[in-house]
């Protein structure tokens, strides 16, 4: 219509830096230090529950598309490509047995409506999350869809259920992640969700642990596992920490206290305080027994 300025259509670009900026504020957790309650809990809330709920529909959507099939069980649904129906069936079982010990672990009686996918190989997986060869995982969770290779692959067996002992941890692990995604709606940093699961791992799983130590006399801290947690160069020190932290705080508060904190964080309560409301110790104190921890190189450990 004869008039200047942006075009039609398209979004002037300050604009949407401001709008991609105030997104990021407001959908990402902040870390522990910074009190008060979450601002816009309800709509960050909200938005990232939106944005699970997108993202697994998208990944079913997908898979139906491309001739994947769906295993329905209580709670949980498997998706599973050709050939894999007796381990889908293996793993269902499997899946529908650990999900109710996953939530009264974590307080949470919902929820139900797990999907899980099962990739044949960890190729097949990587593939599945858009990574390359170099990607090795058992499992991952990621906007509400868990990914697990057959147990088939590890055992090169068949149908049999004691096949799946293989496959307990990282299956105890990833539904730990996405009760715990969902409970805390979001409001959840990946270092203590990363410890949420290796310590439900570790119960569910008959006390597995990572094959190697960390040394002593080294640690993160709280922020950089905050803001970099999947970028710190030492992974097994992260993860380590992000373990040794929830293995303290069910110390301090009792098994309960883990499952506590995940609803007080629903509620948009900021970490540092749902950890003090639920422990019965200050983060602050707790940050200082977790560095002496993690500086000493204690071991693993499966306390409660
Ligand atoms: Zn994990």
């Amino acid at each position: 219509m004869g008039s200047t300025g942006t075009r039609p259509g398209r979004w002037p670009v300050p604009a949407l830096v401001w709008l991609v900026a105030l997104l990021w504020l407001v959908l990402f957790p902040r870390p522990p230090g910074q009190h008060g309650a979450m601002p816009l809990h309800g709509t960050r809330a909200w938005l990232s529950e939106r944005w699970r709920d997108a993202g697994r529909a998208r990944v079913e959507a997908r898979l139906e598309a491309a001739g994947w099939h769906l295993r329905a069980g209580a709670g949980v649904r498997v998706w599973y490509p050709d050939g894999e129906a007796a381990s889908a069936a293996t793993a269902g079982a499997m899946l529908e047995r650990l999900l109710p010990e996953v939530r009264a672990m974590l307080g949470a009686p919902g929820p139900a409506g797990a999907v899980v996918v099962l990739h044949p190989s960890p190729g097949d997986l990587a593939r599945g999350v858009g990574q390359g060869a170099g990607f090795d995982a058992a499992g991952t969770y990621h906007r509400g869809v868990i990914r697990l290779v057959s147990a088939a692959f590890w055992t090169g067996g068949g149908p049999d259920p004691a096949l799946a002992a293989c496959c307990v941890g990282p299956a105890a692990h990833e539904l730990a992640h996405w009760v715990a995604d969902v409970v805390s709606r979001g409001n959840l940093p990946r270092w203590f969700s990363e410890g949420v699961a290796q310590w439900v791992e570790a119960r569910l799983a008959g006390g597995l642990g990572p094959p190697a130590r960390p040394a002593a006399g080294r640690a993160y801290s709280v922020l950089a596992l905050h803001w970099a947690f999947g970028r710190l160069p030492d992974q097994d020190l992260a993860y380590y920490q992000a373990w040794q932290f929830v293995e303290l705080l069910a110390a301090a508060g009792g098994p309960e206290a883990v499952g506590e904190v995940l609803f007080r964080l629903g509620r948009g309560e900021p970490l540092d305080r749902a950890v003090a409301a639920s422990a019965g110790v200050s983060f602050r104190e707790l940050e200082r027994r977790w560095r002496q921890s993690v500086m000493a190189g204690n071991p693993w450990t499966v306390q409660n």
